[in-house]
């Protein structure tokens, strides 16, 4: 740490991931290392297996890589579509723009939907696409379901809806790094075929840990289908997963973890999960707009409860107040990523977080703002205050 001073209380890490990771988790990681090979790890590998089931709604299979979200990604990929195949994107901001970078570089033929980058994806642009792809080339749909780097959340069942109305079989894949555990997210339900996920955003764990859930049909067409590859191949690791084990060597301590995480969600129960996201962002977004401020999602159907990006004033620079709150505050808040950097600042109100280290966290931005000298009008906090109370639900 180059830090010259002590820094009293606790860290406010309220980027949109990685997010706070409960004491629960840490404890639960602070274990000896075990042989992964061996007879006790079986059981905390099936453990996990089964738990994020759970945790994505399906009955079918899913895949742990100990790699971030990014490998998670390439794995989606890799495993169901060939070199010189086309895949149908939408460039719903950062994230999705990196995701079809990943897929160029693979040698996939990407055709990218624009939008704005202030909300989701518009289903009825992807089933207008699909209905006139009549000689079937579009092998897969790709979408990010929560978009980070905007605070815009895309309607899943909806996609997969235009995708059934257009009568076409491509595959569904959705990025759910920074919504599994935050945003209501339903695998089987919404026939989604890969599943993308990541340890460190709802799933309250440090970064590490990458997941695919893939359905019967994604199973099946991977074993003719796909590029050549080898540390991401689905085959290999359903084998081994079948007694709980890893082809290679697992993130054993982050797995302990794991089951402490889908544990603690079971816990407070999933829908209640959603709904206090769902609360913390309705609080965040009246602050925002208490102060005079635009939030960036310009969709109201598209507003994400993981986070909240907030428009800067022309000519105020984001980064530069983020710089303020972190040296006067000790918060981070989120940057704004490519073209959106500079121009806004990222709250994240997502994983173990609770309405006080909320007030917390809108306190923080509101005395930032006062001191990076940016106009706006004082009464966010109480705005959020008043929703909170009002909102408080507890006998
Ligand atoms: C964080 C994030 C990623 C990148 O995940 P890494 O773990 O950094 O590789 C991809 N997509 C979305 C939507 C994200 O939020």
């Amino acid at each position: 740490m180059s830090s010259n001073s002590y820094q009293a209380g606790r860290h406010f890490l309220q980027i949109p991931g990685p997010t706070n990771v409960p004491d629960r988790i840490l404890r639960a990681m602070d274990h000896p290392t075990i042989d992964h090979r061996g007879p006790a790890f079986a059981e905390i590998g099936k453990t996990c297996l089964d738990g994020m089931k759970t945790v994505f709604k399906t009955d079918s299979a899913v895949i742990i890589y100990p790699a971030s979200g990014t490998g998670a990604w390439e794995a989606a990929l890799v495993n169901l579509i060939n070199a010189g195949e086309r895949v149908l994107m939408v460039e719903t901001g950062h994230f999705a723009t990196l995701w079809k970078t990943m897929a160029d570089r693979l040698g996939i033929e990407t055709e990218f939907l624009e939008t704005d980058w202030r909300r989701g994806v518009d289903p009825q642009a992807i089933e207008d696409r699909l209905r006139a792809d009549s000689e079937g080339q579009i092998r897969a749909v790709c979408v990010v379901h929560n978009e980070t780097s905007t605070g815009s959340t895309s309607r899943i069942g909806e996609v997969r809806a235009a995708i059934d109305a257009a009568g076409h079989g491509a595959l569904l894949m959705v990025d759910t790094i920074s919504s599994l555990a935050s945003i209501d997210y339903q695998h089987d339900e919404w026939g989604v075929d890969v599943t993308v996920s990541g340890s460190q955003k709802g799933l309250m764990l440090p970064p590490g840990l990458s997941f695919n859930a893939i359905s019967e049909r994604a199973i099946s067409e991977s074993k003719s289908n796909g590029q050549q590859r080898s540390y991401w191949d689905w085959q290999e690791q359903l084998a081994a997963n079948k007694g709980g084990a890893f082809p290679y060597t697992p993130a054993t301590n982050l797995l302990y973890g794991l089951a402490e995480a889908i544990d603690m969600l079971h816990e407070e129960g999933l829908d209640n999960v959603f709904s206090r996201h769902d609360r913390h962002a309705e609080a965040t977004r009246r602050a925002v707009q208490a102060w005079g401020l635009e939030v960036l999602c310009q969709e109201p159907r598209d507003y994400s409860s993981s986070l909240t990006a907030v428009m800067l004033p022309e000519g105020h620079d984001a980064d530069a107040f983020r710089a303020k709150v972190l040296a006067n505050f000790d918060m981070s808040l989120g940057n704004g990523l490519s073209r959106l950097a500079g121009r806004v600042f990222r709250i994240g109100h997502l994983g173990d977080f609770n309405d006080l280290m909320l007030t917390g966290t809108l306190s923080g931005v509101e005395m930032g703002l006062r001191v990076a000298d940016i106009p706006h009008q004082s009464g966010g906090v109480q705005a959020a205050i008043q929703f909170l109370s009002e909102s408080a639900t507890a006998a």
